[in-house]
């Protein structure tokens, strides 16, 4: 246990129905039991974990507010540690009064993410589900909090766990290989030794490959509409937003900048960026959105380019049916409730995915959604399988993934054992600083303090 006990607002900075104050740490239910006085008389200290009393909290001999105080009993709570919740009517003054009161009576403020530190640091939970935590909190579609769900569970830290496992195994036989060169160690021979590091690196690296489509389904995709102007750009982000904040007129060059929105589409979060029409123009500020529309284009993880069907196409459309070769992107042919007058069959035959539509009528959004899901491979998206869900997770699993194949390497070329194992003990050490059983104080600091407090 911690030496500090610890107090923070867990529910949000908003006038809510329930406000729930949380404290943790060895003397939490003394804290508690300071504040909070049961309606029937009894004491929270004589409390089993896992057991609510209802009662009110006292302030300066003052009543305060109804109140359920909630006890957990170390080691079985979030923390590993004594917690108590103490809900309250969750008005922000009757909240941040009644955590006033706690720290009166011993607790101290709670750093950012200090619960769920306190979690990782008592072993409730390794680096990877705290993270996890945090992602949670943040999940804003169905993809997202499956995904988070399951690393909460621990499938990323099972798989991780998997691959340190034989990568042990492989360490074990070559320091034994190394300190009694001359007995029988009949465990692994070299053809076992090599296929177990060369299939840890190969899971590792199928983790990295789906590193980005399995951080675009948890963080959202980056959109770009674009396509020159009168398009119907903006309507079409108004038809996926479903209210009309891009503006929407019939005089050329109006969206001179890029309007974003994020809208949930089934499973999916979209982050769409209406862009500026593509044009030549002389107009100094339209000519800056159009580069910038460009540089969208090419960021994005998924280009909707949008045509008029209504006109021929124009040198515009020729230039952004270029630039999006080799994207993901899909055609929206736009318009189809007025006359076709544009090369239908060389845009068809430039992009995988065709959408007809009419932005104006709201006609073929079902078939839109369809195509965005296809495209971006969310159709076949496992969100059970285990996802990296950051850059350091994904750093831990390269640099791991690189010692093994160098690794498998030596051993082929029939370098030294005791070179080949200081291979594998480096690769075991990343795994080990990924899943934080062996992470640097810094990184574990850096990982919580990005959480929010009272997390
Ligand atoms: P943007 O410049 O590409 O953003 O184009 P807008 O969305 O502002 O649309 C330009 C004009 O085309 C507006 O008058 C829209 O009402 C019109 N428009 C957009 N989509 C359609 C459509 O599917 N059919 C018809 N008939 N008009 C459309």
């Amino acid at each position: 246990m911690m030496e500090k006990t610890i107090a923070a607002v867990a529910t949000g900075n908003a006038a809510g129905g329930i406000g729930v104050i949380r404290i943790s740490g060895e003397k939490a239910i003394e804290i508690a039991d300071k504040v909070f006085k049961s309606a029937d008389g009894s004491s929270l200290l004589n409390l089993e974990g896992y057991r609510a009393k209802f009662g009110n909290i006292v302030s300066d001999g003052k009543m305060l507010d109804n109140a359920v105080a909630l006890v957990f009993r170390a080691p079985k709570s979030y923390t590993g540690e004594n917690v108590c919740e103490l809900s309250v009517h969750g008005g922000l003054f009757i909240v941040e009064k009644t955590l006033e009161a706690v720290f009166k009576a011993g607790a101290e403020p709670a750093e950012a993410g200090e619960f769920t530190k306190r979690a990782f640091l008592n072993g409730k939970m390794d680096l990877t589900q705290a993270e996890s935590v945090a992602d949670l909190i943040s999940a804003e579609g169905e993809t997202a909090v499956q995904a988070s769900f399951n690393a909460l569970q621990g499938s990323l830290s099972n798989k991780i766990n998997g691959i340190l496992d034989s990568l042990m195994d492989c360490s074990a036989n070559l320091a034994a290989w190394v300190d009694y060169p001359d007995e029988e160690i009949p465990d692994m021979d070299d053809t076992a030794l090599g296929d177990t590091i060369i299939n840890a690196a190969r899971d590792l690296k199928s983790l990295i490959v789906n590193y980005d489509s399995g951080r675009a389904m948890v963080q959202g995709i980056d959109t770009a509409i674009v396509g020159r102007p009168n398009a119907g750009k903006s309507t079409l982000m108004n038809l996926l937003v479903g209210k009309n904040k891009s503006i929407v007129t019939n005089i050329e060059g109006t969206t001179r900048d890029i309007v974003e929105e994020s809208v949930r589409l089934g499973n999916l979060v979209l982050h769409l960026s209406d862009t500026a029409g593509l044009r030549k123009t002389n107009d100094l500020v339209e000519s800056i959105g159009v580069e910038r529309a460009y540089e969208k284009l090419d960021e994005a993880m998924l280009v909707l380019a949008v045509f008029d069907s209504n006109r021929k196409l124009t040198k515009e459309d020729l230039k952004l049916i270029e630039h999006c070769k080799g994207k993901k992107a899909i055609a929206i042919i736009n318009k189809i409730d007025l006359t076709q007058r544009a090369d239908i069959d060389l845009i068809t035959s430039a992009f995988e995915k065709c959408i007809f539509i009419s932005a104006k009528k709201a006609e073929s959004t079902k078939e839109l959604e369809e195509a965005i899901k296809d495209t971006i491979g969310a159709s076949q998206f496992d969100t059970s399988a285990p996802i990296l869900a950051n850059q350091r997770q994904k750093r831990c699993c390269e640099t791991a993934m690189n010692y093994c194949f160098e690794a498998h390497t030596s051993l082929i070329m029939g370098i030294t054992r005791d070179a080949v194992n200081v291979l594998v003990d480096a690769a075991i050490d990343e795994l080990l600083s990924l899943t934080g059983r062996k992470a640097n104080i810094e990184v574990v600091n850096n990982i919580f303090s990005k959480f929010c407090v009272g997390k």
